[in-house]
């Protein structure tokens, strides 16, 4: 992938790298792990004040400057992986650790670096990153503004925005306003781990078509008839005429005892008219 691909907006502006670390509140004993180091902006300080920093980039040249820069720092390891499937249990210095997560996130991948890390069997115990302003808002959303990501965050973690940065803070200058987050993961997430994968299953299935009525959109997402997604909507007191983005996670969590309750109704997409009536008699 190219540089500019790799989302490499370097933060020059060292009053905001300052502010970063402080929000973080890393101190000598702290666990850190930052992801996509760049340059350095924000590893330097970080090196200088947690216990243990672990970097994680995935541009081979970058990760290569990196080693020889920190050489002599025994607290400083440096990965050169993909933060989007990187294991967090599998890093020498995290493993078994309570850490905290600090990145200037690139922005194309902010997304499932954020969910990859939440999502873990080692999530981190906090994490402050910066992300696209418009994504912050997207994961901190409210039932009427709801998305797939804030759903998928809100279910792990709780979050607040700290501040903004302009696009002055980088070189070279993004086009957007960026925010750093404030993302604590919840002991408990909203929804249990046995429970997961159906709930995912479902809110991915109502969001196939988020602009419509929440009983055609499930019924495209799932591929069944709409009077039988009216129905489970109704069974889980919910006004079916209602758009995706309203539906709280708590009502999710009543839509997925509704389908449950009527025997998980779903075909995969592709599937033959006859395969199809078949799926949906069992
Ligand atoms: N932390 C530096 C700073 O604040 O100046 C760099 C931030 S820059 C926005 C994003 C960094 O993430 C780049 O160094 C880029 O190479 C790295 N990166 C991009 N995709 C990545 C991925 N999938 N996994 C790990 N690092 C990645």
């Amino acid at each position: 992938m190219s540089r500019q691909r790799l989302g490499q907006n370097f933060l020059t502006d060292r009053a905001v790298a300052g502010r970063i670390i402080r929000s973080a509140s890393v101190t000598s004993t702290s666990t850190v792990l930052e992801v996509g180091p760049g340059k350095g902006a924000l590893t330097h300080q970080l090196a200088a004040s947690a216990g243990t920093l672990t970097v994680v980039e995935v541009d081979p040249a970058l990760a290569l400057e990196l080693r020889e820069r920190f050489a002599g720092n025994k607290n400083v390891d440096v990965v050169e992986a993909d933060a989007r499937t990187v294991d967090p249990d599998s890093l020498p210095l995290i493993i078994g650790r309570e850490y905290t997560l600090i990145a200037n996130l690139p922005y194309y991948a902010a997304t499932p670096i954020v969910r990859n890390f939440l999502e873990s069997e080692q999530p981190p115990a906090r994490m402050v990153v910066m992300v696209q302003r418009e994504v912050a808002n997207e994961m901190q959303a409210e039932p009427g503004e709801m998305s797939m990501l804030s759903i998928a965050v809100q279910v792990y973690a709780e979050s607040r925005t700290l501040f903004t940065v302009l696009p002055d803070a980088f070189t070279p200058r993004p086009k957007v306003t960026s925010a750093v987050i404030e993302l604590t993961p919840r002991t408990e997430p909203l929804v249990a781990s046995e429970q997961r994968h159906d709930f995912f299953k479902l809110a991915k299935a109502g969001f196939r078509a988020p602009r419509k009525q929440l009983h055609n959109s499930l019924a495209s997402g799932l591929n069944i008839d709409t009077a039988l997604a009216r129905s489970i909507i109704g069974n889980a007191g919910i006004d079916s005429e209602r758009r995706p983005a309203t539906i709280s996670i708590a009502e999710w969590q009543g839509l997925l005892t509704a389908w449950a309750e009527a025997g998980k109704p779903y075909v995969v997409h592709g599937t033959s008219r006859k395969q199809r009536a078949e799926a949906l008699k069992r």
